[in-house]
């Protein structure tokens, strides 16, 4: 080892230049990470693949302006020296440095870290007067020299670099080592590759721009890291997350405090951001520091509703002057791929030659337009384009940004869908070939089998138990199986035996796999209102982890020893299990052979038939009972407005239909919950710093204020003291008139709610696991695991709980606290987008459901008002499951006023705002519109180029809306006892639609191979609005912004909040 001195210039805080010197020591082993190694180098962990044309070496100018390209996952053999790692890490700050870091670790992609810098013979000193970036240069061509020479030249090595100063000196010096510009690069390399030539183009004409800003300063510089840093200690700023009011982006926006950093005690409330210049560039989602103004300059909260908006939660400040404040520093840019549309012609501004610089509106209305150059304003006039952000400097009014991918012409469904996940964050790349070999093999001709060694290590309930599934009709996917059977009686006296058995994926996706580093980052299927995208590949989900009927399959199994009369639980057994599911069922089926219809019992096999059906009675009452003991601990029976888009084959949406919950839904989940239940108490018990849980904090006590109003108009009393009180209080506010009254007010409670999260147990004081929509104190979830990452982990987590409890020694040391944390963390965050998208695609397709139909001739529809608002009320429309805002008052000033008839004019006149009812009066009269009245209204599109399309809500008549008498049927069976009441209709209209959908698979014939495009993407092409429903229906909480709120709500106080509350 040699010791040699680095001299270092670094600036200080206060820009002085410091000149530091360090001890640097030489070493002549250092790990070269490829596998063409050919000096036994202590190469650990990742090994450059030896199956690749040539290696290439970035220099640091590359690595720090082109970083994006070399995310390419095409592009393989990449050595990151560590010089251009420093340079990176020194100009381009932690965060990019953290990104150039995971880029490193991340298995799936070819690249390595080659110290350079510490190996004797490639490390070169910085001569005296050579500037850093040609010394930075020379040491990162002094590495690729002697990557090549260590390799003994097995494998050419390509240096690229923007520097062509560099490009001429090195380029003939060594036989084998290429040294060629970024472009240059490409066009030899990857000329196939077109999104990478882009995105190339358009960094370049960013970084050209650069240096033409101008001088002018449009805002305040922002404060420097240290001084924000103490300012925020000594609680003179402090420090949040920017939220932008989605519908007043311009001027308002609200701090978010993270908890424990504010130190300044008297804030319990947002502080407000008015304005642009207070914002001071700061981004939404940005971690901002922020300095409050002088109390005369506070401002309230702007309350009226404004056009889109849907909903907004708790009203506690209602225009009184609260905290306001200004940006003086940014602590964290929080900026991500941002969706933009392309300006027309006439929008767009010169800057010559041949580039423009144009304003590009993001589809998100909370971020501000983006300043790009670009070629291609042309072309690209009204498409919808990738762009990420690159500076806002205090001269400059807007961001700038440069392009990143062209998405397509705005308005197009496979724009609109892509714009949706990329606006979520949802980056889906497709199964790569080494991912996919490490699946079993499966194949129609030679299905998948069990293996004989395995069979011996499990229970084998094949020929001892009746286990079937029931799931939403063509579900793939099967996670999950019961059984349920007589136990010899106890000395108590009879005994039953209940078992879940869940898809044993564990089993196939072992840790650390590329499957399992794939699922992890998608962490959740994603279902969207046509398509899906699959947290698996389909091998597994679709058929060797799917619990098929008829088939050997593996699966992690809870088995019940119960008292057959009280329930009380005499012994649980958990354990891997061999099954064959006997029948495969469809909830409608189910339900149909409950209700003893002898016409779905003739087409089914028979064999087991009859021990099927007293297995599914048993089952429901089981159910029954486990309700009713979660019932007395509080249980929520929550309302959500479950409605479904029906598609045709070309995915037109032919109809909206609201969906009809049958007793079976609520049998299989209740046993989903009771085995998420025991699996959470088994895993906690064993892991009390280190389980993943799942809990559901009680809701803030002012997000119950509306519902206390408007029940309040009505006569009722709501409680919402704890959520026994809430349940019994919500099953007394019944109006005999109208049933819709108590599902409002259900809507309302669960819009109160916060979201059920993931967690670890060490992470969070015993007594806030609690579950409160459940009524729990311990849950996780364990029955899904081929479609949720969280269960993948309470699977491993249950396995090690069973080996530790057999004296084996787990295989591996399970995740720390820490670890499982951040684990749960990722995983709540991808829900949340998951969830968000799907919303958003709902929405969509309502949008183009009602874009199809007449303006003229467009039905009217029946809606009920729920909340008052100064300018207008909230209303609810059961047809469609949808809520929006109905304007009293419009821009000019003009009032609704009722006519003789029913029928609604605009007036010039005023409005009046009470608790339970808002009037209008005009020279004409006065016309009253009251809580939980019925009013006709119809539907229409508000299309927007640059943002999603909304629904726009016009009132027509102060009456109900009559709806044509539907044609008469044949009523079926009555509902069990137990179901919720619903109408007739519905029911009839769910079978019909659920009817229509079978005979359009049908007629396109059971697929028996999958398409390339699902083997590859898992990315189904048919409808699955079945397996989006049943996503759905396991939330138990639900919230119906899910399904679709017109506008959405605003996001102040509710930007972070998720639209849906799941169990
Ligand atoms: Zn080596």
């Amino acid at each position: 080892m040699i010791k040699t001195e680095k001299v270092l210039h670094l600036k200080s805080s206060r820009g002085r230049k410091v000149r530091v010197v360090r001890e640097h020591y030489l070493r002549e082993l250092v790990p070269c990470y490829s596998s063409l190694c050919q000096a036994e180098c202590a190469n650990e962990g990742k090994v450059l693949s030896a199956d690749v044309t040539h290696y290439v070496v970035p220099d640091a100018g590359v690595t720090r302006d082109f970083m994006e390209i070399l995310e390419f996952r095409e592009i393989q053999g990449l050595v990151f020296t560590q010089t251009a790692c420093q340079a990176v890490q020194h100009s381009r700050g932690r965060r990019q440095y953290n990104r150039l870091r995971s880029l490193l670790k991340d298995p799936r992609h070819d690249c390595v870290l080659f110290a350079n810098e510490f190996q004797e013979y490639s490390y070169c000193p910085r001569e005296k007067g050579e500037p850093q970036d040609k010394w930075q240069t020379r040491c990162v061509y002094q590495a690729a020299v002697w990557y090549h020479d260590h390799l003994a030249g097995l494998k050419p090595v390509v240096m690229i670099t923007e520097d062509q100063g560099a490009v001429a000196e090195y380029s003939s010096l060594n036989c084998g080592v290429y040294v060629l510009s970024t472009l240059e690069y490409l066009r030899t390399f990857w000329p196939e590759l077109q999104a990478a030539h882009e995105l190339y183009g358009s960094i370049a004409q960013a970084l050209r721009e650069r240096g033409n800003e101008g001088t002018e300063r449009e805002f305040a510089e922002h404060l420097p890291a240290e001084v924000l840093e103490a300012g925020i200690k000594s609680g003179r700023y402090t420090q949040g997350t920017l939220n932008v009011n989605k519908h007043r982006a311009q001027h308002e926006a609200f701090v978010r405090f993270d908890g424990s950093s504010n130190k300044n005690s008297e804030l319990d409330s947002d502080v407000l951001v008015w304005g642009g210049k207070n914002r001071n560039r700061a981004v939404h989602g940005d971690m901002v520091a922020v300095e409050l103004l002088p109390k005369g300059e506070w401002r309230g909260r702007t309350t009226a509703l404004t056009e889109g908006q849907g909903e907004e939660k708790g009203e506690e400040s209602q225009g009184q002057p609260m905290p306001t404040g200004r940006v003086v520093g940014i602590l964290q840019r929080n900026w991500r791929d941002y969706v933009v549309t392309f300006p027309p012609r006439e929008e767009t501004q010169s800057q010559g030659r041949n580039s423009l610089r144009i304003l590009a509106t993001p589809w998100d209305q909370r971020i501000p337009k983006i300043r790009i150059s670009t070629h291609q304003a042309d072309t690209l006039q009204d498409h919808r384009v990738i762009v990420r952000l690159d500076s806002w400097d205090s001269t400059s009014l807007y961001p700038n940004g440069h392009s990143v991918r062209v998405l397509g012409r705005a308005g197009e469904l496979e724009t609109e869908v892509q714009t949706i996940l990329i606006e979520n964050c949802i980056h889906i790349a497709p199964f790569s070939e080494a991912q996919l070999r490490e699946m079993p093999a499966s194949s129609p001709e030679r299905p998948w089998t069990v293996d004989p060694a395995e069979v011996v290590t499990r229970r084998d309930l094949r020929d001892t138990h009746l286990v079937f599934s029931i799931d939403p009709r063509g579900c793939e996917d099967v996670d999950d199986t019961l059984s349920v059977r007589s136990l010899p009686p106890g000395p108590q006296g009879p005994r039953l035996e209940l078992g879940v058995h869940i898809a044993d994926v564990t089993h196939f996706v072992k840790e650390g796999t590329l499957t399992d580093l794939e699922a992890r980052a998608r962490a959740t299927t994603y279902y969207l209102a046509d398509r899906r995208y699959d947290m698996l590949p389909a091998v597994l989900s679709a058929d060797v982890c799917s619990l098929l009927g008829g088939v050997d399959r593996y699966a992690m199994s809870v088995m019940w020893d119960l008292d057959a009369q009280t329930l009380q639980v005499n012994r649980v057994w958990y354990g891997r299990t061999l099954i064959r599911s006997s029948y495969q069922l469809y909830y409608e089926q189910a339900q149909a052979l409950l209700n003893g219809e002898e016409s779905i019992e003739k087409t089914m096999e028979d064999h087991k038939l009859s021990h099927l059906i007293e297995a599914l009675e048993t089952l429901t009452q089981v159910a029954r009972h486990l309700r009713a003991q979660r019932d007395q601990g509080g249980a929520l029976e929550l309302e959500g407005v479950e409605v479904r888009a029906q598609l045709d084959e070309d995915k037109n949406i032919t109809a909206l239909v609201p969906r009809q919950p049958l007793e079976v839904h609520e049998t299989v989940a209740e046993c989903m919950i009771y085995a998420n239940h025991w699996v959470a108490r088994k895993i906690q018990e064993r892991f009390p710093q280190q389980a993943l849980l799942r809990h559901h904090p009680p809701p803030r006590q002012e997000f119950f204020t509306q519902l206390q109003d408007s029940a309040r108009a009505l006569g009722f009393t709501i409680d919402t003291r704890s959520n026994k009180a809430l349940a019994d209080s919500l099953d007394q506010a019944v109006d005999p008139q109208d049933p819709l009254v108590n599902r409002l007010l259900r809507v309302m409670a669960t819009q109160a709610m916060s979201n059920a999260l993931y967690f670890s147990t060490g992470a969070c004081p015993v007594d806030q696991y609690y579950h409160y929509g459940l009524a729990l104190d311990r849950y996780t979830h364990f029955t899904s695991p081929i479609r949720r990452y969280a269960d993948v982990i309470v699977h491993r987590l249950l396995t090690a709980a069973i080996a530790v409890e057999e004296g084996a020694r787990p295989a591996k040391a399970s995740a720390s606290n820490k670890e499982l944390e951040e684990m749960a963390q990722h995983i709540n965050n991808k829900n949340r987008a998951a969830q968000h998208a799907q919303k958003v695609s709902m929405e969509l397709f309502q949008c183009l459901y009602f874009r199809d139909k007449d303006p003229e001739t467009a039905e009217c529809c029946d809606a009920v008002i729920y909340a008052i608002r100064t300018n207008g009320v909230l209303v609810f429309i059961p047809q469609y499951g949808l809520k929006g805002a109905l304007y009293l008052r419009n821009r000019e000033g003009q009032v609704v006023r009722v006519s003789q008839d029913g029928r609604c004019v605009w007036e010039a006149g005023s409005l009046q705002r009470s608790l339970d009812h808002v009037s209008t009066t005009t020279a004409s009269g006065t016309s009253t519109f009251r809580l939980f009245q019925h009013v006709t209204v119809r539907v229409s599109v508000q299309t927007s180029r640059c943002h999603a399309d909304t629904l726009h809500l016009e009132l027509v008549s102060n009456r109900a809306h009559r709806a044509p008498e539907p044609p008469d049927r044949t009523p079926r069976a009555a509902p069990p006892q137990g179901t919720r009441g619903r109408s007739q209709l519905v029911q009839e209209v769910v079978r019909q639609a659920e009817e229509a959908l079978l005979q359009a698979e049908e007629k396109k014939g059971r697929v028996s191979e999958l398409s390339k495009e699902e083997r590859e993407f898992r990315q189904s092409k048919t409808p699955n609005l079945y397996s989006l429903l049943e996503e759905v229906r396991e939330q138990a909480l639900l919230d119906l912004t899910a399904c679709g709120a017109v506008g959405g709500g605003p996001d102040l106080g509710t930007a972070a909040r998720p639209c849906a509350t799941s169990a």
